[in-house]
């Protein structure tokens, strides 16, 4: 039958855009990463064609034997890189997966913990806007106003007067490590589980480069895109048999119906290069690169929401350059600067204004950049960010078309697919 390109020249042309953009532009989505071609393959075959809901072994349909191989590859690779006894790779997103522990291990209207959004926790761990945050009874622990990181004293005096049922350390925005012993303590003193979401910090674990949640967490959740550089979706992982058995039914049949098996193949491809060498390497790099950002934005006058960062990513307090977030991303974005606004702890500005932006090193390193080329890349921040204060947003072209160019060099050194 006809490629994409004959058959549907519309979507194959915004794949192209997207393409373009991908090449020429400096990601700092601290979620996103640039997947290798064997990911993309993999995601790309037959094996999108193919209903197979159960597990490995067990389906409810016939002709499962190949794609159980790919599943059984996937889980095993799971379980060996993250030095855990079971894993579901079925979730079709972290969410999913994140939703899998509220079934597997709570009742509608219970009592949990987990970081508050505005304070860098994600909308799963208790948005009021979110079903966790409808279905359930969130208590969320914040950050300390002075250094901006957790308060494990604050964390401790909560759990002691709500006596949740779970515990959930994990975030979205939180640029430093995570104290998981402390965190379990904690827990085990009123007999709460302590559930670890590690969706942004998934691939420093498996590359060494962070400290892993096992053997603290009685369940951990994933992404498989971010830091982990595979394809969009979940992961559920877990040593107590007991919790696995209630994970395998909250994901089917609780939540899910047939899994996406060309994603689990990808999944299987990703966990494959993680296990490798390399990934090692990639996982401190990233950790160096971004403390390189960090130290080169400092140095250029912005503040970072607890003064740097031990992981990939840092969470930017544009205030002493009078900018927000918002005019930041839109003017980085004319630069070929990707990233995202967002709010730093007790923000004064509406959550679509903030005054912050969150910068992550996964996808830039991913293409190749080093701790002198993200140097580089704060330099080009500072610059645009400089020239916006100055010159206002209508008055700041000439600056940014400047940043864009070096942008364009910089980012053809380094070319990507
Ligand atoms: N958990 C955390 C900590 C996240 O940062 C995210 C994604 O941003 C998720 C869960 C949800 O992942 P997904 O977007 O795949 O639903």
């Amino acid at each position: 039958s006809a490629s994409l390109a004959e058959s549907d020249p519309e979507i194959f042309s915004a794949v192209e855009l997207e393409l373009g953009r991908q090449r020429k532009e400096i990601e700092l989505i601290a979620s996103e990463n640039i997947v290798s071609r064997a990911v993309l393959e993999a995601q790309g075959t037959v094996l999108t064609n193919k209903y197979a809901e159960g597990y490995p072994g067990k389906r409810y349909y016939g002709g499962c034997q190949f794609v159980d191989i790919a599943e059984n590859l996937a889980i095993e690779r799971a379980k060996k890189l993250f030095g855990c006894g079971f894993a579901n790779v079925q979730p079709n997103s972290g969410s999913q997966a994140n939703q899998s522990v509220f079934l597997a291990l709570l009742q509608p209207g219970d009592t949990f913990m987990g970081l508050d959004l505005a304070a860098g926790g994600h909308l799963t761990h208790g948005a009021p806007v979110n079903m966790s945050g409808k279905w359930f009874k969130p208590v969320s622990y914040g950050v300390n106003p002075e250094t901006g990181r957790i308060d494990m004293a604050e964390v401790e005096k909560l759990a002691k007067a709500h006596k949740p049922k779970l515990i959930i350390a994990g975030g979205s925005a939180y640029a430093r490590f995570w104290d998981f012993a402390k965190f379990r303590e904690i827990a085990d003193s009123i007999g709460a589980y302590l559930f670890v979401d590690m969706a942004h910090f998934a691939g420093l674990v498996a590359g060494g480069a962070h400290p892993s949640p096992f053997p603290h967490a009685h369940v951990v959740t994933s992404t498989t895109h971010k830091t982990l550089r595979g394809p969009r979706g979940g992961l559920v992982l877990t040593n107590d048999e007991e919790i696995a058995k209630k994970i395998n039914s909250a994901i089917f049949p609780g939540l899910q119906g047939g899994p996406l098996m060309h994603v689990i193949a990808g999944k299987a491809v990703a966990f494959g290069e993680a296990l490798r060498p390399e990934f090692k390497a990639y996982a401190k790099q990233v950790v160096d690169n971004a403390a390189a950002l960090a130290e080169t934005l400092l140095k250029g006058g912005l503040d970072l929401v607890t003064g740097g960062t031990d992981n990939h990513l840092m969470l930017v307090d544009l205030r002493p350059k009078k900018l927000t977030g918002k005019a930041a991303e839109i003017a980085l974005g004319r630069a070929e600067i990707t990233c995202n606004k967002n709010g730093v702890p007790f923000d004064p500005e509406k959550p679509w204004v903030t005054s912050g932006i969150r910068l992550g090193a996964p996808a830039a390193t991913s293409r190749g950049f080093g701790v002198e080329e993200f140097h580089q890349v704060g330099a080009f921040i500072i610059e645009v960010l400089d020239g916006l204060a100055r010159n206002g947003a209508d008055g700041n072209a000439a600056v940014e078309a400047g940043v864009k160019a070096k942008v364009e060099a910089l980012t053809n050194r380094f070319p990507i697919y």
